[in-house]
């Protein structure tokens, strides 16, 4: 299953992380989705999960990921179209600019990718800011 998709290319090197390319985001992206148990699986057929360098100008700078979809319950958020695809969206900036070292980077990319997938199961944000951080996100191996 490849859920993973990179919008825009990725052009910058950054002096705080020379070694840090697109691809090796993109595989702390999918090391991320291996984390994902397998009864998860047949309800993810129509996510797709989608790195971008930066969020949008009218996004905060520093927001890590983002949702949009509808639940797996089937209720639709106002702004998607009932055949439109779930997406997934993980900004490298901000994680980069948030992490000071590869672990913690590596652990935060798989945080987010895990919130927004709650988000698909229908966990709001308050009951995902009550459980704190993701335990499985740890589990990498
Ligand atoms: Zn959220």
């Amino acid at each position: 299953m490849s859920l993973l998709q990179r919008r825009h290319e990725y052009h910058r090197i950054l002096a705080d992380w020379p070694s840090l390319t697109r691809e090796h985001f993109d595989a702390l992206a999918q090391d991320a989705l291996n984390l994902l148990p397998n009864w998860a699986r047949p309800y993810l057929e129509r996510v797709v999960v989608v790195v971008e360098d930066e969020p949008p100008p009218d996004e905060d700078p520093d927001l890590l990921g983002l949702y949009t979809g509808s639940t797996v319950f089937g209720e639709t958020d106002s702004s998607a179209w009932p055949e439109a695809p779930h997406v997934v969206t993980v900004y490298q900036g901000p994680h980069e600019r948030q992490c000071h070292s590869h672990g913690e980077l590596r652990v935060e990319v798989a945080e987010t990718i895990l919130h927004e997938i709650a988000h698909h199961f229908g966990i709001e944000e308050e009951t995902l800011d009550e459980i704190g951080p993701i335990e499985r996100a740890r589990d990498l191996p």
